[in-house]
């Protein structure tokens, strides 16, 4: 019998974390040193929206998708390609109906920069599988409970978005304070988390502040895919922060 392994939630923030050396990055590092090995990892990131229908990937080596504008060149001389792990993403498959197809894309920059930080070898196989931005909170807390049968399978089930996500006000700065309501939605969640109102969080709309926190769905859908993995463990948090003022980087390991 395979030991369990836990599911990771990474709040992620700019695509400027993968060139920089600050406290977050730092936690990953530390966070990847102590995580137990698996066998792959499946990456459920903001940054593979698909509507109406889930996808994976896995089934040809990885191109490192640059998907982002206007940073420094030297984010897009960066390359992460660990191997595809597409024996997991059929397995995945296999859990969902209808099956998803598994294709060829590459690793977004919400998967590769942080898998980075944790596996900087490159040498833990991977799979990504979409969210389905036309489906509500519900269907992904829900996907994530499907999924967590790949915990007993040797994959660690990690999400990669932003528990608060608003661009529109945030600051330059990377270390500018966060503005209340970012503070009190972000504390709120990790309140629902450690008092078993997890369910709860499925709708975001419902909650104080949740149209300011997430004014699109696009980086909670894989938060709630990794509490629904996590669904019946307890939760620790092995970096809790706020980067640009309106961005949350907590980010939650459950188990
Ligand atoms: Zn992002």
């Amino acid at each position: 019998m395979k030991k369990k392994l836990p599911v990771l939630f990474i709040g992620h923030g700019s695509p400027m974390n993968a060139a920089l050396d600050n406290p977050f990055t730092r936690a990953m590092a530390a966070l990847g040193e102590s995580l137990p090995r698996p066998e792959a990892i499946l990456c459920v990131s903001a940054h593979w929206l698909t509507e109406g229908e889930l996808r994976l990937n896995g089934s040809a080596p990885f191109e490192t998708i640059h998907d982002f504008h206007g940073f420094p060149d030297e984010l897009y001389r960066i390359t992460y390609a660990p191997p595809p792990a597409l024996d997991k993403a059929r397995a995945a498959a296999a859990l969902l109906t209808p099956a998803p197809a598994i294709e060829g894309r590459g690793l977004d920059h919400g998967a590769w920069t942080v898998l980075r930080m944790l596996y900087p070898e490159a040498d833990v196989p991977v799979f990504q599988l979409s969210v389905d931005y036309a489906a509500p909170g519900s269907f992904h807390y829900a996907l994530g409970r499907r999924l967590s049968a790949l915990r007993d399978q040797g994959v660690l089930i990690a999400g990669s978005g932003n528990i608060v996500h608003n661009l529109a006000l945030m600051s330059p700065e990377q270390d500018g304070p966060p503005v209340q309501w970012n503070l009190d939605f972000d504390l709120k969640v990790k309140e629902y988390i450690d008092k078993g109102r997890r369910a709860d969080l499925a709708d975001y709309a419902a909650l104080p502040g949740g149209r300011l926190a997430v004014p699109t769905p696009d980086h909670y859908w894989p938060f709630l895919a990794a509490l629904g993995a996590g669904l019946e463990d307890k939760a620790s948090y092995p970096y809790e922060g706020y980067h640009h003022a309106t961005l949350s980087m907590r980010a939650v390991l459950f188990g």
